[in-house]
């Protein structure tokens, strides 16, 4: 592990003391098009330095939550395998001493690592993705661990009928097929969103945010820019309903920094991952 002097604003804690623990999972290689998302984390943290603690949207400030942000993992480049496990392994201690994970990619593969091990602790978990792309290929390219197809491997471990997909504008035909067939696209309004909470209840939930949810003119900034989403009011609407879920463990994955000279995408970023851990 190695510990970065450079903290996301809101951590205020040490690891012993929180409740809450951020790590980065800087691991970007099976990114297939605009890669980058390794330096995430880091860009999060330095445009974190321009918000505030308190959000006037939750009238909640993360002062009043007990944060860690326990720096970036250093995991191996290229080997996919060995970086699941090696995140698998720190999400298996955060979990263990009582604590909730929360992942800044990297890539969406990541959280195939932080989604497992919260289903080993939470037999009846629920999934939820924000996202632009299904995500559910079978194997892309030839191979079965990407984060083309890191909802598919999700599936296989929780039941397409804990999977609940916001967002989604783009896939292969038999992807939507499969959406179709299980009934996992949710749409960003009251009604799903109600329906949501309703099926959801008390179950322990999971939600994995890949930043191209968000129309790239808010955030150019991603691997894969998928024309036709959504703005971060809506996501804070989305974020609302949340409040309401109980959430064993977040991610917030796939922005890559480099892609967007103006930075906007950081800046978005940080003030979305606050709001997300006032969700909690
Ligand atoms: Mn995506
Ligand atoms: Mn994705």
């Amino acid at each position: 592990m190695q510990l970065s002097n450079n903290q996301y604003l809101c951590a205020n804690k040490k690891y012993e003391d929180a409740d809450i623990v951020i790590f980065g999972a800087p691991f970007d290689g099976t990114s297939s098009y605009r890669s980058g998302s390794r330096f995430a984390p880091n860009a999060i943290r330095e445009a974190s330095k321009s918000i505030e603690t308190y959000s006037p949207l939750q009238c909640k400030d993360t002062e009043d939550l007990k944060i860690a942000d326990i720096g970036d993992m250093e995991l191996p480049f290229g080997e996919k395998i060995r970086a699941l496990d090696q995140i698998k392994k720190l999400v298996k201690d955060i979990l263990r001493d009582e604590k909730i994970p929360v992942a800044i990619g990297g890539e969406h593969l990541i959280s195939l690592a932080t989604i497992e091990e919260c289903y080993k602790k939470y037999k009846n978990l629920n999934v939820i993705q924000l996202d632009a792309h299904t995500d559910l290929r079978e194997q892309y390219i030839g191979e079965k661990l990407s984060h083309a197809t890191v909802m598919r491997r999700v599936s296989e471990l929780i039941g397409f009928q804990n999977i609940y997909q916001f967002g989604i504008r783009s896939g292969l035909r038999e992807e939507f097929a499969l959406c179709e067939k299980h009934n996992t696209i949710y749409q960003f309004n009251k009604k799903d969103f109600e329906r949501l909470i309703k099926a959801i209840a008390k179950n322990p939930t999971y939600i994995t945010l890949d930043i191209d949810v968000f129309d790239p003119s808010f955030v150019p900034g991603v691997s894969n820019p998928e024309a036709g989403g959504v703005c971060f009011n809506t996501v804070m609407t989305f974020l609302e309903y949340a409040k309401k879920l109980h959430i064993v463990g977040l991610d917030l994955v796939e922005l890559s920094p480099h892609c967007d000279p103006s930075n906007i995408s950081s800046f978005l970023a940080a003030k979305l991952l606050r709001e997300m851990l006032l969700v909690i």
